[in-house]
This record gives structure tokens, sequence and C-alpha cells, in this order.
């Protein structure tokens, strides 16, 4: 049924980063102003949207094949009075636009632009009250303005918020797809991001993070990263946000006044994404990242001088072409030094259209498999130790809901961004509560609530 109690219905499949994840909850927004209803599968919606990844090829294969069960659901359906649209939105969007037309995209929107989506959903909305529609339909299209921030993404009842502070990239990692289709870095004006942090407070989330794909280089109308923290510090004081995390951070950019910003507000939390990507000099230089292993591994000191306890996070690419083994073991090395709390670690794919995809020495793919393997393991005996290191301690956590796995179970997190697992009831979802930190179990710590708020 595409029509639920008369109202049109939508079902999102979202991939990629969490900047991904923030715009489809602007777009759901703008659906549910509407009076659209959120259906529980794509089967069962008259509009399906997939918020693309174009980061990896797995990534876009996969929506290829999305697009591929969707194209038979269309036949299946074919006849019913309501026919089900698919538009497809984000990096694929942009890089690959004729050939998600062939392959069943009915609407292909570049980037979230608020006046082209309300147009397509208006187009939709007259068929599905009977206008006439030659189906299928391409229709490309990108923002009549150039960026359009959604004045909220927040879902009534929840108590995290995503709050985006900036798009795009200029940084151009040779190995990277986002500045083609992401384009150049927009900033955000401080005043809409206060304003919509002070929003978020009066509804009462408890935590914010920033997004953006580079925040360190923020900067508009004088205001850099750093005065942006320190103001979002006054902003939340006294209000039911108590952390604010921010993600991606680039090595290059962040600077130490940030750092100190952090130290001094506790309402930052104690945990930093750093994407350090390689720990080889040559590499990182191949990479086009435009900082030094010993300067990555001099911020990590900083940050943990200044914050003890902080944790860090990072992304590790291993295979970029002309990797030696000790290259390789450079990663290792860094892995060593730094000792992340969690990575992302990934194996080199080339990327039509980047920098990188005509470096010659490739590395064998087996090669490729081999070390990713290594670092693999090395991160999670790190992951584990440090973890371990925490059992006998009490953490203030964020409740953040009940267990899939065991009902009588609930999901925290700590402020370094640990996960914890406690015996408690669903009341506790949204609280701060303190947890006695008591075993560790895979990559969760396992323990029991001391207090509550
Ligand atoms: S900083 Fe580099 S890796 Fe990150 S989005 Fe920009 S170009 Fe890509």
């Amino acid at each position: 049924m595409a029509m639920e109690s008369g109202k049109a219905s939508y079902y999102f499949e979202t991939y990629g980063c969490q900047m991904n994840f923030a715009e489809s909850a602007a777009l759901k927004l703008t659906l549910d102003e509407r009076g659209w209803n959120a259906a529980q599968d794509g089967e069962a919606a008259g509009l399906v949207i997939i918020n693309t990844c174009s980061v990896r090829e797995t990534a876009e294969r996969r929506v290829f094949g999305r697009l591929a069960h969707y194209a038979a659901l269309k036949k299946k359906l074919r006849g019913r009075q309501n026919p089900l649209f698919v538009l497809v939105c984000g990096c694929m969007a942009s890089r690959l636009g004729a050939k998600l037309a062939e392959n069943g995209a009915d609407f292909i929107m570049e980037t979230q632009g608020g006046a082209v989506f309300t147009r397509i959903l208006a187009e939709i909305e007259a068929r599905l009250a009977g206008a006439e529609w030659q189906a299928p339909q391409m229709e490309r299209d990108v923002p009549d303005a150039p960026l359009s921030f959604a004045p909220s993404h927040h879902e009534a009842g929840s108590f995290r918020a995503f709050v985006p502070i900036m798009r795009g990239c200029d940084n151009f990692c040779s190995y990277c797809i986002v500045p083609y289709v992401r384009g150049r870095e927009v900033c955000r004006e401080p005043a809409e991001i206060f304003g919509e942090v002070r929003m978020l407070a009066g509804r009462g989330v408890r935590e914010v993070t920033l997004l953006g794909q580079n925040v360190n280089s923020y900067s508009k109308d004088g205001l850099d990263f750093p005065g942006l923290l320190e103001e979002l510090a006054r902003v939340t004081a006294d209000t039911p946000v108590r952390r604010v995390h921010f993600l991606s951070s680039h090595p290059k950019d962040l600077s130490l006044r940030t750092v100190r910003v952090m130290a001094g507000n506790p309402v930052f939390c104690r945990h930093i994404h750093l994407c350090v990507q390689h720990g080889s000099n040559r590499i990182l230089a191949a990479m086009n990242r435009r900082y030094t292993r010993e300067h990555f591994l001099e911020l990590c000191a900083a940050l943990r001088a200044a914050m003890p306890g902080i944790t860090l996070s990072t992304d590790i690419l291993v295979g970029f072409p002309g990797e030696t083994e000790q290259d390789f073991r450079e990663i290792l090395s860094l892995m060593e030094e730094a000792r992340f709390l969690y990575a992302y670690m990934y194996h080199y794919n080339p990327r039509e259209g980047t920098a990188a995809f005509s470096l010659p020495d490739r590395v064998e793919p087996s090669v490729k498999a081999e070390r990713l393997t290594r670092v693999i393991e090395l991160q999670r005996r790190h992951t584990a130790e440090l973890l371990t290191s925490r059992i006998g301690d009490c953490a203030e956590v964020l409740v953040e809901g009940v267990s899939r796995k065991n009902g009588g179970e609930m999901v925290c997190r700590t402020e370094r961004d640990e996960m914890v697992v406690a015996e408690g009831g669903a009341h506790l979802t949204g609280a701060f509560a303190t947890v006695r930190l008591e075993s560790l179990s895979g990559n969760t710590l396992r323990g029991c609530f001391t207090s509550e708020e």
C-alpha cells in the first residue's frame, strides 16, 4: 500500500557517514511536515529515498543492488493504484546520475536542497492525487541555492541530535572522492548553529554531535572552530545538553587552541575521532594528507596531557599504491604509540576520478588483505587492553536504550565513547547514570548501575 490513512508513505535507506543520516533526518522532517507517513519497509512505501555513499565501491554496488530490488518490485506492483517512486540522493547522485536513472531511479537529487525536494514531493503528491504520469520518469536536479541546512534534524523524543556545521571538503586527499561529490567546504552561519542547539536543549536533548567532513577547518563570520566550541560551551551551560561531540577531525587542522577549549569545558566529550590513515610519512605525502606521523603523535600527546583518560579513534587505510612492507610496519608502530580505542580499518580501492587512481605500484589484493588482517588483529588487542584497564572504575554513562540481545539490559555509553551494558529498566533511556565497570565481553564493558539521575 502506498497510501495509509489517505496519506503517502515513505521509507529511507541511508548509507555512509553520519552526515548522510543527519540529512536523511532533515528530509524526513520535511516529509512529516507535509503529512507523509513513515512506512515499515520499502515494499509498503509510495516513495523510497536512498541516501547514498560513494566513498567505497562496495557501498555503490550495494545501492545498485537495492535499485534492482526496487525495479523488480515496481514490475510486481504494476497496475496498482499508487505506484512506487524511488529517489536517489547523496554522493552517488552527483557522480552517477545517468547510470542511476538507467537502473530505475525516478528522481535524482544531487545534494539536499530544500526547494528541490519540496518540488519533487509536490510532483509525487500530484501523481498520488490522480495526475497523469509517464512513469518511469527520471528527473535530475540540483538545488537552486548552493546550500541549505535544514532548520532542524531532531526527532521528537530523541535525546541525541546531530548538528551539521559544515559541508564539503577542500582537502583533496588523493584517494578520496568526497570533494568531487560533496563540493567545497561551506560553513553554516554561527547564529543558525547556536539557535539550533538552543532549540535542542529546550527539547531536552542531552547529547549533541557537531558534524562536518573536516570540522576543525570551520570558519564563518570571523569565528573559527575553537571559537565556535567556546560559544557552544556558553550556549549549553545550565541546559540539559551535557555532552558535545564533533566529527570528523583532520590532524592538520586540529589546533592546540581547540585542545585547550575542550580541556577547559567538561561538556566536550573525552573522546576524539582523529583520522590518521597511515603511519609512513612517504605514504601520507602521497595521500596528500599534509601532516607527518610526528605531528600526529604530538597531537595525541597534547590531547592526553590536557585531558588525561581521553580516548582516540581513527581511520586506517592499508595498501595505498607504493606501500612497502616497511611503510606498512610504520602503521603498526604508530598504532602502538597512539593506542586507539577503536579504528575503522579498510584497504585501498582505486576510485575513478581521484588523483590516486592513476598511481603506479598497486599493492596486490592478497597483500592488502593480509596487511588489513594484521592491522585488525593489533587493533583488537589494543581495544581489549584499553577496555580491560577500565574494569573497577566507576563511569558516568548516557543510557541509550534497551539491549537488543537482552531486554533486561540497557546499552550505555561513557564520555570516552566506550560501550557499556548494565542491568536496568527502559525508564532509564536518555538519562545519565553512574556505572561500576565489572568485566569485558567482546568490545563491550559490563557493569552495574550505582546511581541514576
Ligand atoms: S579530509 Fe580527505 S579523506 Fe576526509 S573528506 Fe576531505 S578529502 Fe576526503
